[in-house]
C-alpha cells in the first residue's frame, strides 16, 4: 500500500509501504477513506521538533474496518468507524476517568513504530476501546459527512476540550486565540455545544474569519497583543471575559489569554507549547485565574460528536479548504505551513 512517510524539515514523500497485519488479537486494520494533515505535523516539518527519518505521518483518519482480531467484539469487518488521535483500551483507570489520552496501554498513531494516518491502511490497538463507528455503515452515511467526521478525530475534540477546560456554561462570554481549525472548533463547540452567548475570536485573516463567523463567531478581533487585550476589555465593560481558550501555544498567545482574562476566569489550553517553556505566573495568580492545560482526550467525547454530526446539529467540516489525493501529500503540507491553507483533507482510497 501507499503512505506518506517524513524524509526531514520541509520533505514528505508517498511510498510503497508493507499493508498492515493484525499482530494482537485486540486489533482492528482499517482501510483509509479519508486522513488530515494536522497543524501538529507541521512542527516536525517546519524542523523545530525532531521525527525519525521515514517514519509515518498524520493521526487523523476515518476508515472502513477490513480485519478485526479474535478478542475483538464491538468493531465488524465493513463498519465505517472514527479513530481518535490515540488509540486506547478504555479500560485501564485512566481511561474510566475519561483521559484516554493517559491510556496505560495506549498510543498516538503516527508516532515511533505506529501506523499513520495518511497512508491507505493502518494497523489499530485495542480496536474495541479506540474506534467508534458511525451509524449506518458506509452505505448508509453520505460522503457529504465525512469532512466533519475526520475533524471528530482530533481537532473537533480539541477545540470542544479547550472550551470545557475554559469552563464555558449557557449564556457565558468566551474568547478564541487561535484561528487554525483547532481554534474554530473551539468557537463552534462553545457556542453550539456548550451555549455561548458571545464568541470573541481572534483572527486577522479573511478566509479564517469567514469560517469562524459560520461557526458562531459574533465579535472578530483583528488585534493582537495589548491591543487585542484592550479591544476586548473594551468590549466587556473593561472586566474581560471569563472565559478564554487558548489554542496556540506561543509565549504571545499566552500573554493575551492572561491579559484578557476576567479576575476569577478560566483559561482552557490546547495550543502544544513547543515554544513556551515557562509561563509567568504572578498575573494569574493577582487576578485568580484557573489555568487548565491538556492534550484532548478526544475518545471521551467522539460518540457525542459522532452522533450530533450523523443528526445534522454539528458540523465541523467547513475547516477543511483543500482535498488532494494522497500523492500530493508534500503539497498539502507546503499549503498549511505557509498558512495559505487552514487544514488539508486526504482521499487515500482514491
Ligand atoms: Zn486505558
Amino acid at each position: 500500500m501507499r503512505a506518506a512517510l517524513y524524509l526531514s524539515a520541509g520533505t514528505v514523500v508517498v511510498e510503497d509501504v508493507p499493508d498492515p497485519v493484525l499482530s494482537e488479537p485486540t486489533d482492528a486494520v482499517v482501510r483509509v477513506v479519508r486522513a488530515a494533515v494536522c497543524g501538529s505535523d507541521l512542527w516536525s516539518y517546519r524542523g523545530v521538533v525532531k521525527r525519525a527519518e521515514r517514519s509515518r505521518l498524520g493521526h487523523e483518519f476515518i476508515g472502513v474496518v477490513e480485519e478485526v482480531g479474535a478478542e475483538v467484539r464491538t468493531v465488524r469487518p465493513g463498519d465505517l468507524v472514527v479513530a481518535p488521535f490515540t488509540w486506547s483500551d478504555n479500560t485501564c483507570p485512566h481511561c474510566r476517568d475519561g483521559l484516554q489520552s493517559s491510556c496505560e496501554r495506549g498510543g498516538t498513531f503516527g508516532a515511533p513504530g505506529a501506523d499513520g494516518g495518511q497512508g491507505q491502511a493502518v494497523r489499530v490497538p485495542w480496536a474495541d476501546g479506540t474506534l467508534v463507528t458511525v451509524p449506518g455503515g458506509p452505505a448508509g452515511v453520505d460522503a457529504s459527512l465525512y469532512p466533519a467526521l475526520l475533524a471528530a478525530s482530533d481537532v473537533m475534540g480539541t477545540g470542544l476540550h479547550g472550551a470545557v477546560m475554559a469552563g464555558v456554561t449557557e449564556g457565558s462570554a468566551v474568547a478564541v486565540i487561535g484561528d487554525g481549525a483547532v481554534g474554530l472548533c473551539a468557537v463552534l463547540a462553545a457556542g453550539t455545544i456548550l451555549g455561548a452567548e458571545r464568541v470573541f475570536l481572534m483572527s486577522r485573516h479573511a478566509d479564517r474569519t469567514a469560517v469562524g463567523k459560520a461557526f458562531g463567531a459574533t465579535d472578530v478581533i483583528a488585534e493582537r497583543g495589548e491591543e487585542g487585550i484592550a479591544a476586548v476589555r473594551e468590549q466587556t465593560g473593561g472586566l474581560g471575559v471569563r472565559h478564554v481558550v487558548e489554542a496556540v501555544g506561543t509565549p504571545e498567545s499566552w500573554a493575551m489569554a492572561v491579559g484578557m482574562a476576567r479576575d476569577g476566569g478560566s483559561i482552557g489550553a490546547v495550543g502544544v507549547p513547543h515554544t513556551a517553556p515557562t509561563l509567568p505566573l504572578f498575573q494569574p495568580l493577582i487576578h485568580n485565574l484557573r489555568l487548565n492545560l491538556g492534550i484532548a482526550p478526544v475518545r471521551r467525547y467522539l460518540p457525542d460528536l459522532v452522533a450530533r454530526i450523523t443528526a445534522g446539529t454539528l458540523d465541523p467540516g467547513p475547516v477543511f479548504d483543500t482535498v488532494l489525493p494522497l500523492e500530493d501529500v508534500a503539497r498539502g503540507y507546503a499549503a498549511m505551513a505557509s498558512r495559505e491553507s487552514i487544514k488539508i483533507m486526504l482521499t487515500p482510497g482514491g
